[in-house]
């Protein structure tokens, strides 16, 4: 909000502009919430990869039970073979019950099923009985032959490990064919993903839980500090979001930093209150003299001439101080409003203060003020020479309006090879410990009665503050009651003019 200032038919106007309200940007049609991004990312990341563990997990299992079931057929087809040709049964006819036997009970057992074919594939000996005397062509079978032992598996879901039955001189004079359902296997791999599953299941529900917990901590807060925004961008400064956690991170920055936010915005709002109620109080009490004054002579009949001349001196005394105001004022509101940028070029300090001495010196000599100012080395600094030698002036005049009569008051310049120090000292009635804080708020006086007196508007320093900033330097101030004070400026000597 700016203030406008002006007068209009001898009544003063003060014109607040209102900026704009900033909204904050309401759901949109492409609005996403962070919360679900978050939980989307979430399962993306936590859950998938965890589904693709456990489905490789799964297959691995299986395959390597099927390969251990594959030799474990193998070694029982190579026994069976060992023992076939040990017995010489596929030539003594006479001799194969005890071996036959032998082979159902291992079938039995294993719960697999034995076929031994021929050379010619013919099946001599079947534990299921089924295929004697039928022809069994299958890879496997020709592979063993070749002296190829094989184990496979097939669509169908079996297993078959072929081995070569040896006969005399090495030839190769049938097969032994053991072969397996895999349905233990599929049974035990559905078991364990069933299993799996239940445990997956249970995960994941504790998975979203806790992403549903942790994204509700993230996302509630800055849920909390967007509505808290909203009140304040409405005007309600007093909003603050509520920090319980006892745990820093970036969210309880982020509230503590919007909290302080609202602080700043709310000292600003109040301070501005504060001026719009000064502005108004400081131009009324003129007002109000000029007021009476001029009633009293209107409400006189034979009023006498030098009467006139008197109430007409006060009259244009009370008009001076609200002019002196309200240029003090425009003063300020253009170097907040940086309406003019700061003409900054290389300007000769010795020069401005002895500029400002030349000019208040017949101020100080009324009151029998010495003015002490030594010219020491040459100090030049990029500054803007109009706005600093009001800003010094006002240092320089305070000076002698706040010092008795035969008083000192003494002007230093100095510098170093970045800065320039301006100093000004009086032995004057100094300012009390508490107030000296305040003395560059605007309109603040020390003693308000006093100051009127002396003609002070009470933003003579605040104008000097103001500028003094712009010139990115400081101020600093040193006073003891009753026995004078010092106010010492800085300004850097070069500027950093993009
Ligand atoms: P004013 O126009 O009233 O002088 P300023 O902003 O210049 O306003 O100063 C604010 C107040 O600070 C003054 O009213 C006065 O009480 C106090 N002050 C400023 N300079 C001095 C000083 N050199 N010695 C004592 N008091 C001072």
């Amino acid at each position: 909000m700016s203030p406008n200032i002006f007068l209009q038919n001898g009544e003063l106007v003060i014109i607040l502009i209102k900026s704009e309200k900033p909204t904050i940007k309401k759901k949109g049609s492409h609005f996403l919430s962070l919360r679900w991004i978050l939980l989307a990312t979430y399962v993306v990341v936590g859950i998938v990869p965890l589904l693709l563990i456990a489905s490789t997990i799964l297959h691995s299992v299986q395959d390597y039970f099927i390969e251990e079931r594959k030799k474990e057929l193998l070694s029982q087809a190579n026994v069976i073979s060992g023992q076939i040709t040990s017995h010489e049964y596929m030539s003594d006819k006479a001799n194969r019950d005890a071996l036959e036997e032998t082979m159902l009970e291992m079938s039995q057992e294993h719960d697999f099923r034995v076929l031994v074919l021929d050379s010619s594939c013919l099946v001599v000996y079947d534990t299921g009985y089924s295929d004697v005397g039928k022809t069994v062509l299958i890879p496997e079978v020709f592979e063993a032959l070749e002296n190829k032992d094989i184990a496979r598996t097939q669509e169908d879901g079996m297993v078959y490990a072929a081995v070569s039955i040896s006969g005399s001189s090495n030839t190769r004079v049938g097969v032994v064919l053991v072969s397996d359902d895999m349905q233990d296997i599929a049974d035990t791999v559905v078991d364990i993903a069933r299993k799996g599953n239940l445990l997956l299941a249970g995960l994941a529900i504790i998975v979203i839980i806790m992403m549903i917990i942790i994204s509700q901590i993230f996302t509630e807060p800055i849920k909390k500090m967007i509505k808290v925004i909203q009140k304040m961008s409405e005007g309600h400064f007093e909003q603050r979001v509520q920090v319980h956690s006892q745990i820093h991170n970036e969210i309880v920055d982020l509230a503590l930093a919007c909290n302080h936010m609202a602080d700043q915005l709310e000292k600003v709002e109040s301070t501005r209150q504060q001026f719009v109620s000064n502005v108004s109080h400081e131009l009324k009490t003129p007002l109000s003299s000029i007021k009476v004054l001029s009633e009293s002579i209107l409400l006189q009949e034979d009023v006498p001439k030098e009467m006139y001349v008197e109430f007409l001196h006060d009259i244009n005394s009370e008009v001076d101080r609200m002019a002196a105001i309200i240029n003090d004022l425009l003063t300020l509101v253009k170097l907040d409003q940086k309406e003019i940028p700061l003409n900054f070029k290389e300007t000769d300090l010795n020069g401005v203060v002895e500029g400002i001495i030349k000019r208040l010196l017949p101020l100080a000599q009324a009151k029998n003020i010495s003015i002490q100012y030594e010219k020491g080395k040459d100090v030049t600094a990029m500054a803007d020479e109009m706005k600093l030698t009001l800003a010094i002036a006002n240092l320089v005049d305070n000076a002698i309006k706040y010092t008795p009569e035969d008083g000192k008051v003494e002007i230093n310049l100095d510098a170093d090879h970045q800065n320039a120090f301006i100093s000004v000292a009086d032995t004057g009635i100094g300012i009390p410990d508490n107030e000296v804080a305040r003395i560059f708020e605007r309109f603040y006086r020390v003693d308000k009665t006093r100051d009127r007196e002396t003609g002070g508007t009470g933003l003579g320093l605040s104008i000097t503050h103001s500028t003094i900033m712009m010139h990115n330097g400081s101020i600093k101030v040193y006073s003891k009651e009753d026995e004078g004070t010092t106010i010492l400026v800085r300004i850097p000597i070069r500027q950093n003019i993009l």
